[in-house]
């Protein structure tokens, strides 16, 4: 499945609970913002947005990571586009 994680640089703080709990999908960028990854790779250069190929082991270690944001930088939609962290 493919899901699309976006984080907010505006709530980011830089706590780094998501790089870790999920190493390879956060990263901290130089303004301490985490920046996200696709298997601890960033092909297209650094983005905030990024939609990556996961198993459903590696979903539930994204949500884990996301629940773990104190700010709630961290959404995360399914392949329609469906929010699924933080849950609306
Ligand atoms: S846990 Fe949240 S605030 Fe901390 S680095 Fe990750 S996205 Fe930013």
């Amino acid at each position: 499945m493919k899901l699309t994680i976006k984080v907010d640089p505006d709530l980011c703080i830089g706590a780094a609970s998501c790089v870790t709990i999920a190493p390879d999908t956060f990263e901290l960028n130089n303004e301490n913002k985490a920046e996200v990854l696709d298997h601890g790779q960033a092909p297209d250069g650094p983005q905030y947005e990024r939609t990556v190929e996961v198993t459903e082991e590696e979903k539930e270690i994204m949500i884990m990571a996301a629940q773990s944001c104190p700010t709630l930088a961290i959404l995360i939609f399914d392949e329609s586009g469906h929010q699924l962290y933080p849950e609306v």
